[in-house]
């Protein structure tokens, strides 16, 4: 008997995650078999989980906080981007048992912006960035391949920053979180990579009043879809992009070559993720 192929998320916590939602209608969509499944598991755990999903008819795994870097030292073959950004969020278990690992999160990220601002020209100026956590990583390589000329970066914490720079070259200016406003006045790209305006979480609070009206400013948090931080650039006459997007792209390799199908991220597949 041929097992029904399938993929999870793994996490801790995993509940919030919204992949078995844009996964299993995926298959639906396209009447492929296969299923999609959420599987908590401790950081202790992950090894032994890895190896015995493959055996449990898994062929592939999203993964999640805490696991994104840790699964690196699991993996047998690493993408140039995951090596590069340093955490995996996509595995394919290989017939031989091997794992294969690659980081979507950055070709998300791009076809985000790309599908939500068709005019978006990355080198049009410098780009402004708001955080220097894990997802901020993966953006910044993403942009510098995108052939962004600068990149401006502030965090809180500056030290992390000024890591992000020794690790990822001159093209990034670090800046005081406290004079982060003053990033805007030349970019053309401006992300919010921090977790700053989620839902229930503390706010945004960086003026946003230099923003040129000619950026295009997208947030990576989607909870809630318009952020003030979005609202405020909207107001601005900025060009705006949610981070739902970058959730739904960065799906679309792993269900490729899990299930063998390209699957399309539009209007109906947002709607099937919110639902
Ligand atoms: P992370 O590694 O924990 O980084 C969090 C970032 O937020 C850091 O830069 C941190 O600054 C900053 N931050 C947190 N609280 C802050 C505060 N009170 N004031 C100023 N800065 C603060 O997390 P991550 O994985 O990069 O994720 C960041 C956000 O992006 C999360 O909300 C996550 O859900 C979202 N995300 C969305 C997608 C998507 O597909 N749309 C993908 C990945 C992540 P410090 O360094 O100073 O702590």
């Amino acid at each position: 008997m041929t097992q029904i192929p399938r993929a999870a998320v793994i996490g801790n916590p995993i509940s919030h995650s919204l992949s078995p939602k844009l996964h299993n209608y995926w298959l639906r969509r396209y009447q492929l078999q296969g299923e999609y499944v959420a599987l908590q598991v401790a950081e202790d755990a992950l090894e032994k989980t890895l190896r015995q999903m493959p055996q449990d008819g898994f062929i592939g795994a999203n993964v999640t906080i805490p696991h994104k870097v840790s699964v690196m030292q699991l993996a047998d073959h690493i993408t140039d981007r995951a090596t590069l950004i340093g955490a995996a969020n996509t595995l394919i278990f290989k017939n031989d048992g091997k794992i294969f690992a690659d980081n979507t999160d950055g070709y998300g990220f791009i076809a985000n912006l790309r599908q939500g601002a068709p005019d978006w020209d990355p080198k049009a100026g410098p780009a402004a960035i708001f955080g220097a956590g894990g997802a901020a990583r993966a953006i910044i390589v993403a942009l510098a391949d995108a052939g962004v000329p600068e990149i401006l970066l502030a965090n809180r914490t500056r030290p992390k920053a000024e890591a992000l720079k020794t690790e990822f070259g001159t093209r990034i200016q670090v800046v005081d979180w406290v004079q982060a406003n003053l990033m805007l006045a030349d970019a053309r790209t401006v992300i919010n990579t921090t977790s700053l305006g989620m839902k229930g979480g503390p706010e945004f609070k960086v003026s946003l009043e230099a923003l040129r009206p000619d950026a295009v400013v997208t947030d990576i948090v989607y909870n809630p879809l318009r952020t003030p931080f979005l609202q405020a650039a909207e107001a601005a006459g900025c060009i705006t992009v949610d981070g739902l997007g970058m959730l739904l792209h960065q799906g679309v390799p792993g269900f490729e070559r899990w299930f063998g199908k390209r699957p399309e991220v539009d209007e109906e597949t947002r709607r099937a993720v919110l639902s």
